[in-house]
């Protein structure tokens, strides 16, 4: 990961914020965090020794409601990362009219290498240093790279421990047994696949005659994999963090999915044989070959800042879907712009998280849970029509998709700052 992530997402927001005409009063407010929190946790390991990790919590911009963003797991995790992570948030709630800000943290750790027990420590002394500054209605939690369910529900169980409360609404992505929604775990990849097939029938194309390509197969990639699969297209790639793999008939990610997902073991590579049993002819590839498949459609779903100036002149695919957040970075996306590739962007593509993370948010406030359909239901609503805003605007305005979707935020922004400030 590049140390000028945040400044890179800084250039995109002031050019995109020009574009849209927001005035420069809102834009330089949007330009730096309310609250950055640093964290040292010292947490025993299994050996007995004491380890300090390093923690961050961005608390960016409450403009237009309390933060909402996840925490990840991972050794790129810098306060740079979360800052830029932080805003996009701020962007994307906004976007689907949640009544959020937007927030992020995280560990910089490699979760991979703890036991269960020394993960579940971990996870208890971040929330035990953050605990004050978080809350329903000031800072709200949720997963994100490495973190999942369980680890959110021993977050939960340690706030709840320190406050004497019941407070589930102060982080999501919670097992259903502790205050969960359902369908929360599945949101993002399916709707990341609901706002690929709006794409894909804006410009008449079949699902059948689409190939696509997958770098992730986590929570994210795994579901919208599945999803994709259902719908018709043709996956012919996924890969992991240890490498990909590929068919030129197609994968089917649903059984593979099924296959991940009921796993006793820590999740399985995609290597691991259990996987491979249930696929025919495939060739293993690296992550960097993935990306330069020669696909229609290219989803990252892994990390931030995989397409640069290194790859992006091999990059064949038509359509690029941000699944993961902040994937390309500037120079890439201006060279791909530049070549007519449409690139649907995180702050849409990933959205059904957040999305589904709001009625979590609302289901345990209103003590009121929601059947699955209901969940899905709304959220493709939310989705379509947000992708229909941007789809519009971008039309209207001849403005890139990503253009679109800050404009809609920014100007939303810019209004709740200038009522508040009276401007
Ligand atoms: P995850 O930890 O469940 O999965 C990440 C996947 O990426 C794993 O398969 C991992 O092996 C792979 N990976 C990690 N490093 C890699 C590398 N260097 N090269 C190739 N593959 C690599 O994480 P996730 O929750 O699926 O998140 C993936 C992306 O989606 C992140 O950018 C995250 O911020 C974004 N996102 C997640 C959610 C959510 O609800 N989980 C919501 C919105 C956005």
């Amino acid at each position: 990961m590049a140390n000028n992530i945040f400044q890179d997402s800084l250039k995109t927001l002031t050019k995109l914020a020009e574009e849209a005409n927001i005035n420069q009063m809102a834009l330089e407010y949007m330009k730096k965090p309310e609250r950055l929190i640093t964290v040292n946790l010292p947490v025993r390991m299994d050996n007995g020794e004491i380890k300090i990790f390093t923690g961050y919590r961005a608390m960016y911009n409450t403009i237009l409601g309390p933060a909402k963003g996840g925490t990840r797991f991972d050794l790129g995790v810098n306060a740079d990362e979360v800052n830029a992570l932080a805003l996009w948030m701020t962007i994307k709630t906004a976007l689907v009219g949640l009544p959020y800000g937007g927030g992020k943290g995280g560990v910089l750790v490699d979760a991979s290498t703890l036991s269960r027990f020394e993960l579940e420590r971990l996870s208890r002394a971040y929330i035990r240093a953050i605990a004050d500054e978080i809350g329903p209605h000031t800072d709200i939690i949720a997963p994100d790279m490495a973190t999942n369910s369980i680890i959110m529900g021993w977050m939960v169980d340690e706030y709840e421990n320190i406050k004497r409360v019941k407070a589930p609404a102060t982080l999501t992505g919670k097992p259903v047994e502790l205050g969960g929604s359902l369908f929360r775990t599945e949101a993002t990849g399916f709707g990341t696949a609901i706002v690929i097939k709006l794409l894909t029938d804006k410009f008449k194309l079949n699902p059948k005659d689409l190939t696509v390509a997958i770098q992730g197969y986590g929570n994210v990639g795994s579901y919208l994999s599945k999803y994709l699969f259902e719908m018709g297209y043709k996956v012919v790639a996924i890969s992991d963090v240890k490498g990909g793999i590929y068919s030129e008939k197609g994968l089917n990610t649903t059984e593979i999915t099924n296959v991940l997902w009921n796993s006793k073991e820590k999740r399985p590579s995609i290597y691991d044989e259990n996987i491979l049993s249930v696929c025919k002819d495939v060739k293993k590839i690296t992550n960097e070959e993935l990306l330069e498949l020669d696909v229609d459609i290219l989803v990252p779903a892994a990390k931030d800042e995989v397409i640069t100036n290194k790859n992006v002149s091999r990059v064949k695919a038509n359509y690029i879907i941000e699944a993961a957040n902040g994937p390309i970075d500037n120079e890439a996306n201006k060279i791909l712009e530049d070549r007519g590739v449409v690139i649907l962007p995180d702050v849409l593509s990933n959205a059904g998280g957040v999305t589904a993370s709001y009625f979590e948010w609302v289901q345990n406030l209103q003590s009121y849970y929601w059947s699955e359909e209901k969940v899905q239901e709304e959220l493709t609503l939310s989705l379509t029509k947000a992708f229909d805003n941007i789809w519009d605007l971008s039309t209207k305005e001849n403005k890139s998709l990503r253009s679109a979707a800050y404009a809609i935020a920014l100007r939303k922004i810019e209004q709740a700052i200038n009522i508040k400030y009276n401007m």
